[in-house]
């Protein structure tokens, strides 16, 4: 016997589906199943997986505990999982081109952030030194993100980061100021990647500067893995020590964590004998038992079906337009009048940047959401406090999939543009506060345009098929 949680003690068979067992919390999913229909989905970080991955995630897997690795588990029962393991891992390394002498993968973290933290835990030792891309210039939180009062990431209170930065001039990786500082502060490991950065890297860069210094490098292509997959975005492979990434952005499977490790010879000393690399058990060990415990295998299952997906043409044709999409955004927003960080992109990212509209960050985003569109404020390089940043992320990762092309795009731009000169209304009538500016907006006087405009877009939006399974 169980309550429905109204506390008037229906029955439930195991059998009933969502909607009968829990009506209150399947109408919220179906709410949220509309605002992503209806919306015009640009976190850049974001996407909409298929429904055979999102079948994978609700399958019977997602009950079995495998703590372990394939071949050598703690529980019994695991023959099938260890082949939907095997299959993940086997998949990895196919999608990127990978051959099992060359590397190896662990595929059982449970999300970008827990593949990252298990690398420093297998090859930093506690408080030794990190150096990843600043947070306010396009890192990551677990590059080891702290601020003048206090260290916001785990990275930052286990580990030493120190932090390297964009130019402000160029808005570009300093890469010069980064080889500089390595030399002084000498890290065990250098990370490059991105959260919000629409440029190429320059691992050949990355890596001259780690060798400079004895650092091992480890590329986090959270973000650009899907294009990487695709030959759309350049490979860190060939240069890199260790590669993480996330799986549910530009790669559009399940969430989870990938952490690629190097095997066989690292170098050659001097005496002519081959060292080699020592990394294969140490980072297995740190994720499993060092930080998690049972692999979540639902997730895993999702991971080796949207690597399966990432090896046809019509993934790499999906990859192609991402980044079409990207450069006809880019170039539309510049046509009417706005900045972009480094002045356009090679990627799936455009960085809008607000300062000399009037406009925030903060303003930007809210007005966007109130049409429907939603994004995120970012930090431009310059910017005084990340707590006020002046630009806007957007990313064409989500609305590639449900089909837009450039002349789509066109549209989207005209949106946006939209959005951004009623937000310069408001202020003008609201000044600069926070405060009055969402008062201004949610009051009579901006009402009918906001209204009309949010129309707009959920009349655009709703035209594109969303993949899925079915009503939820
Ligand atoms: C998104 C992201 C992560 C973290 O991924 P989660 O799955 O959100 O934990 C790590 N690194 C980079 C560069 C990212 O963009």
């Amino acid at each position: 016997m169980a309550s429905n949680g109204k506390g008037d003690g229906a029955h439930f068979a195991l059998d009933d589906p969502l909607k009968k067992v829990d009506p209150q919390l399947y109408e919220i999913i179906l709410k949220e199943k509309s605002r992503q229909r209806h919306g015009l989905e640009m976190i850049a970080s974001e996407n909409f997986t298929s429904a055979a991955v999102l079948q994978s995630l609700g399958s019977c897997l997602h009950n079995k505990y495998s703590e372990g690795l394939p071949g050598a588990r703690y529980y019994g029962g695991n023959e099938h999982i260890d082949e939907v393991e095997r299959l993940c891992q086997q998949r990895a390394l196919d999608a990127f081109g990978l051959s099992s002498e060359r590397w190896g993968v662990n595929v059982q973290p449970y999300s970008g952030s827990p593949a990252n933290f298990a690398v420093y835990t297998a090859v930093v030792e506690p408080h030794g030194r990190i150096m990843g891309l600043d947070l306010p210039d396009g890192g990551h939180l677990t590059h080891g993100f702290f601020t003048q009062t206090k260290k916001v990431s785990a990275t930052s209170i286990f580990f030493e980061s120190m932090p390297y930065k964009l130019n402000p001039e160029t808005a570009e990786i300093d890469y010069d100021k980064l080889q500089e500082t390595a030399r002084l502060f000498k890290p065990r490991l250098i990370i490059a990647g991105v959260s919000c950065y629409p440029r190429d890297l320059d691992y050949a860069r990355f890596r001259r500067i780690a060798d400079d210094v004895g650092a091992l490098l480890m590329a986090d292509m959270a973000h650009v893995s899907g294009l990487v997959a695709a030959g759309v975005a350049p490979s860190p492979f060939e240069l890199c020590d260790i590669v993480t990434s996330t799986t549910h952005k530009t790669l559009r499977g399940a969430r989870a964590g990938l952490i690629f490790f190097r095997r066989g010879v690292r170098s050659v000393d001097r005496t002519g004998k081959e060292v080699p690399y020592d990394l294969e058990d140490r980072i297995n060990q740190a994720v499993f038992p060092g930080l998690q415990g049972g692999p979540h295998n639902h997730a895993i299952a999702g991971v080796a079906c949207a690597l399966l997906q990432a090896q046809t043409p019509e993934f790499k044709l999906y990859q192609t337009q991402v980044v079409a999409n990207a450069r006809r955004l880019a170039a539309g927003l510049k046509a009417r009048g706005y900045t972009l960080v480094t002045g356009g992109t090679d990627n799936h990212i455009v960085w809008l940047d607000l300062r000399g509209t009037g406009l925030t960050g903060a303003k930007g985003e809210l007005l966007l959401e109130a049409a429907a569109i939603a994004c995120n404020k970012n930090t431009v390089p310059g910017d005084k406090s990340a707590l006020n940043p002046s630009g806007l992320r957007l990313g064409t990762p989500a609305l590639t999939t449900r089909g837009l092309t450039e002349e789509h795009f066109d549209t989207v731009v005209d949106f946006i543009d939209k959005a951004l000169q009623l937000a310069k209304q408001v202020v003008a009538v609201s000044g600069v506060k926070m405060v009055d500016f969402r008062r201004v907006l949610a009051g009579e006087q901006f009402a009918e345009p906001a209204t009309k405009l949010r129309g707009e877009v959920e009349a655009f939006a709703g035209q594109f098929p969303l993949p899925g399974l079915g009503e939820l």
